[in-house]
């Protein structure tokens, strides 16, 4: 019995380490910026999602339109002409890393972490 309390309590304590690793990771990251990719090249940088009110553009090829959406650190395709729909029904991207991606429309929406992060970086 004393010995399962202990690695309880082992236990409780990597876990505590882990979410606090996860949650000062994102803080650390909390200036965040957007890539529009179309066809594989750079059709639009965005230096900040992270505004409080909602900005939207429309990005317009030769496959269709994608109307994305974004502001309070997430980033989202509000309505698209496109088959599938997949990217309107995607979840809302926050973490940088993560991606939308529209196949019909050889769009790629990824977030990305903002501009001088290794130059402001002193906490
Ligand atoms: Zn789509």
């Amino acid at each position: 019995m004393k010995k399962n309390v202990k690695w309880a309590i082992v236990f409780g304590s990597v876990v505590a380490i882990c979410v606090f690793v996860i949650i000062f990771g994102q803080l650390k990251s909390d200036k965040k910026g957007a890539e529009i990719y179309v066809d594989r090249k750079l059709y639009k940088a965005i230096d900040s999602i992270e505004d409080q009110e909602t900005k939207s553009i429309l990005i317009e090829t030769e496959n269709g339109w994608n109307r994305v959406c974004y502001g309070r650190g997430e980033i989202w395709v509000e309505e698209a002409d496109c088959k599938n729909q997949v990217c309107v029904k995607h979840a809302k991207a926050s973490f940088v890393g993560s991606s939308i991606i529209c196949a019909p429309h050889k769009l790629v929406i990824k977030v990305v972490g903002g501009s001088g992060s290794g130059a402001d970086a002193e906490v």
